[in-house]
């Protein structure tokens, strides 16, 4: 039997059939048109597959029904890891013949391997017997079925069925819970239904991801049956502004298509005030756009933006969008947070804190533009075989003085093991020395971790501070601050590195890539500047993995628009 795999490799393990749920209670089928011819003939499955081994002998003496679950949980757990549906099929029909009891966790099972392949009616089958027989279903359980209804299906109103009954049972909903519903309805034109259930997530502060975004834009331009949405459209963009750092295609699309569709249509005029007063997952945007009855309108997908923020496409020149200063508190609080974690760093944490607050704030931190991550910088290029156990302090010179050179006024972060005289190789102590006489040293005490205290002092001096590591920060630790915040942070700030030739005095050169005049992101009417100072309404979004960008421009009249700024950003 040729099977379809409908969606990738269940994502849900982890969970699936871990958690106790909550019970659900016998009712109705949940397909609408539900499955009609019952499963294969009950028959004897037990053609010797109990693996013999020595626990499973002493179960089989002690107690047989037991044994015989277990194997038929094993069985199960090979048909879910080979795709086997005919096995599972063949088991689940033994299960209910001779009503075995498999537990949540194999019904569970079952479930997820039934709908990964779309196996609607059988998934629905297993769902019916769990709840003639009182067995819980999972979270993740919920989730195999609503994705299978929304998506295969085609039925997200069964799913969203589902989902009431899910949350009245008091499990938690995820993103991957309203997800596959949203992007159902979205996908079907049925925008009312999607954004009402959208609303409904994010009154849960459950995040949308791109997804869910680029879904609900495409169904504002009327795909799927619906209406074109102006206010709707507007909001998701903002959303997609806020959340989305590097779109990728399908959002471009979305957008672009949404655009050709209103020109196609010239209804301008209508709702475009509106559209600019509905704000984003319910914060105060406005963007007052300015109407006017037919304003000139191009799409161009694939321009490309000068190293001066000038857009090849519109002429716009894009602006360099920092961190408000809100939200870079915020990203300081939790890195403290982290730090604090572990309470014995308490001391050594408020003794950096009051030395970075400087000569102003009564701290002995040196002026400082630019933070060098030591370690990154010294053991970069340093895992060849021969390597010395020790960063490599000549790189960390050379950079160094690459910033001096520049008239920069580094602040390089050491780690106390780097830099500590007991182990510092003879070689370097002198080097080492200096720069604690030069005052551009900043050491890490011993028990923490470098990273946070190059991250914070950068975060804190604020403006145009640079960081210079080829650290992507991804680790499970950066992980754990909001990445909407960090990403843009990181785009603005960070400085990539890499070595060139030996030059005359010894050293190698220092290359260095600083980041773009402006912020590869979404930008709106409220950024940046239109060519010829116009009151254009213009959008550019970067797309991921490239250096292209898609342009929209509405040509409108001259009035002024206010700030498309959600508090989230502010000009530099
Ligand atoms: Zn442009």
């Amino acid at each position: 039997m040729a099977l379809k795999r409908v969606y990738e490799a269940a994502p849900l393990n982890e969970d699936v059939g871990s958690k106790p749920s909550a019970s659900v209670p016998p009712s109705q089928s949940i397909l609408s048109e539900s499955s009609s011819s019952p499963n294969a003939p009950p028959q004897d499955h037990n053609d010797g597959s109990l693996r013999q081994t020595k626990r499973m002998k002493r179960l089989l003496a002690s107690d047989p029904a037991a044994a015989e679950r277990m194997d038929y949980r094993r069985r199960l757990g090979l048909a879910r890891r080979d795709d086997d549906i005919p096995t599972a099929l063949q088991l689940f029909a033994d299960v209910q013949a001779r009503d075995i009891d498999i537990g949540s966790e194999g019904f569970n099972a079952l479930i997820a391997l039934l709908t990964t392949f779309e196996r609607l009616e059988d998934a629905d089958q297993v769902l019916t017997h769990m709840r003639r027989k009182h067995f819980s279903l999972t979270e993740a359980t919920y989730v195999c079925i609503m994705r299978a209804l929304a998506l295969g299906g085609r039925q997200p109103e069964a799913a969203e069925d589902l989902l009431r009954e899910m949350l009245a049972g008091g499990l938690r909903p995820r993103l991957r819970s309203y997800s596959p519903i949203i992007v159902g309805y979205a996908e079907q034109g049925k925008l009312e239904n999607a954004f009402a259930l959208y609303d409904k997530m994010l009154a849960q502060d459950i995040e949308p991801t791109e997804t869910e975004l680029v879904a609900l834009l495409r169904g504002c331009s009327g795909e799927g049956g619906g209406n074109v949405e102006v206010d709707n459209f507007y909001r998701t963009l903002a959303d997609l502004q806020d959340l989305v750092l590097e779109p990728g295609e399908g959002a471009w699309e979305a957008v672009a298509g949404w655009f050709e569709k209103r020109r196609e249509r010239g209804d301008w005029a209508v709702g475009h005030d509106q559209a600019a007063k509905s704000g984003g997952r319910g914060k105060d945007r406005k963007a007052a756009l300015p109407q006017t009855p037919s304003p000139e309108m191009s799409v161009r997908r694939g321009v490309v933006v000068d190293e001066a923020g000038v857009c090849s496409g519109c002429g716009t020149v894009l602006e360099s969008i920092q961190l408000s200063s809100e939200a870079a508190d915020e990203l300081m609080t939790k890195v403290e947070e982290l730090v604090l974690a572990d309470r014995a760093r308490e001391a050594e944490w408020a003794r950096f804190k009051a030395w970075l607050r400087g000569p102003g704030g009564g701290g002995r931190a040196p002026e400082f533009d630019t933070v060098i991550d030591g370690a990154n910088v010294g053991y970069f290029q340093m895992n060849y075989a021969q390597a010395p156990p020790h960063v490599n302090y000549e790189q960390i010179s050379w950079v160094v003085e690459h910033f001096v050179g520049m008239g920069k006024k580094p602040l390089l972060v050491l780690h106390a093991r780097h830099v500590d005289s007991r182990r510092v190789p003879p070689g370097y102590a002198a080097l080492v020395q200096k720069w604690r006489e030069r005052q551009l040293l900043l050491v890490v005490p011993y028990r923490n971790n470098d990273d946070w205290f190059w991250l914070f002092a950068t975060v804190f001096k604020g403006g145009r501070t640079l960081l210079v590591t080829n650290d992507e920060m991804r680790d499970h630790h950066f992980q754990m601050l909001s990445q909407r915040t960090f990403l843009r942070w990181k785009e603005r700030h960070q400085v990539h590195f890499s070595f060139g030739g030996y030059e005359k005095g010894g050293g190698r050169s220092v290359q260095i890539q600083v980041p773009a005049v402006y912020s590869k992101c979404i930008q709106g009417p409220g950024n940046g500047k239109a060519a010829g100072g116009r009151e254009d309404e213009n959008w550019h979004l970067p797309r991921a993995g490239d250096d292209k960008w898609l342009c929209v421009q509405v040509r409108r009249g001259g009035a002024t628009h206010a700030q498309n700024d959600g508090g989230m950003t502010e000009k530099s």
